[in-house]
């Protein structure tokens, strides 16, 4: 496992993705994100997806820095590190993939474990996202489909990421880290970590 995993990152850094490093955002310990794949998607997309991962993190108190696989890292190193696969074309495409749903659970997001550790990778599946929106999102404008697949994006990134920064594979009840998303949770205008959430992100 060791070993793959390893591979992993080390492909990372050869992939050509474009991401912000956005040196305005607030302080706070730093999340390093490095993303793998996205190359096929929209700046609308992407920009989306960097606005509600930025605010989403922000209130569980983690400064988020996203970055390309080929980019430098953080002078002096971030306190923590995440690197993220985006499979598949991520666009909104639910014209496209409105005629084929999810019918049985697939996960859209998912991070490694090994011997009882959630490890700090963690996977999009960009295409199950697109059918798993498509039957409500295909009534939207284009524009808003593009907004609404980015936003989507980031709920499901900062679901994983509450995995690994809290090393648990538990739940909460609602919000970010519930078990379970509904295409309402993801469509909503806000989705964010409730109390035991951050509390499990925050021990004291
Ligand atoms: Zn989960």
């Amino acid at each position: 496992m060791y070993a793959r995993l390893l591979a992993m990152f080390c492909l990372l850094f050869v992939s050509n993705f474009t991401a912000r490093a956005d040196s305005t955002i607030p302080m706070g310990p730093t999340l390093e994100v490095y993303v793998k794949g996205g190359q096929g998607s929209t700046p609308d997309v992407l920009a989306a997806m960097s606005r509600e991962l930025d605010v989403l993190m922000q209130t569980a108190g983690f400064r988020v820095v996203l970055r390309g696989t080929d980019d430098a890292a953080t002078s002096g190193g971030a306190e923590h590190l995440v690197l993220v696969e985006l499979r598949g074309l991520c666009v909104a495409q639910f014209s496209a993939l409105a005629g084929a749903p999810l019918l049985t659970s697939v996960p859209l997001a998912s991070s490694s474990v090994a011997e009882g550790k959630v490890l700090p990778f963690s996977s999009v599946d960009c295409t199950a996202l697109n059918r798993f929106l498509a039957p409500v999102g295909l009534n939207q404008p284009q524009a808003e489909q593009e907004y609404l697949y980015g936003r989507s994006l980031a709920r499901l990134l900062a679901h994983e990421f509450y995995h690994v920064l809290a090393q648990t594979d538990d739940h909460a009840p609602e919000g970010i880290a519930k078990a379970r998303f509904s295409i309402a949770d993801l469509l909503a205008d806000h989705l964010d970590f409730e109390t035991i959430a951050l509390q499990r992100l925050h021990p004291r």
